[in-house]
């Protein structure tokens, strides 16, 4: 996920869809406050409206002819098939997408500052 301000890669993909970071965040490089896109919005609704059906028509039967009657394995087997019908759409959102600005960016040009750090270290 890049931010649009200085157009880096802000975040990695473990961080960005483990918690609420693809929600809010501020762009590590720049500062630039940010949000989550339209089209990161659209890539959810669409694997969800997507994903749930196939998962209800399929998880049942695929369980069934692998024998499983434990609820308990059932319900970590329905957890992963999501996390595995999700995956895909966000390493694609993720890796080709921007953030939205939530914010203006902070005063001051962000490379001078970079340069500046970078020559007192
Ligand atoms: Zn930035």
């Amino acid at each position: 996920m890049h931010c649009p301000n200085c157009k880096k890669r802000a975040i990695s993909f473990i961080s960005w869809a483990s918690g609420r970071r693809w929600v809010r965040y501020r762009c590590p490089h720049c500062g630039t406050p940010l949000k989550a896109s339209p089209r990161t919005i659209k890539t959810i609704m669409l694997s969800i409206l997507v994903g749930l059906p196939l998962l209800c028509a399929f998880s049942d039967p695929v369980l069934n002819s692998l024998h499983v009657q434990d609820n308990g394995v059932r319900r970590i087997v329905g957890v992963l098939l999501i996390c595995l019908l999700l995956t895909p759409g966000a390493f694609w959102d993720w890796r080709s997408g921007f953030y939205a600005l939530a914010g203006a960016p902070p005063k001051g040009d962000h490379n001078e500052k970079e340069q500046l750090k970078s020559n007192s270290l």
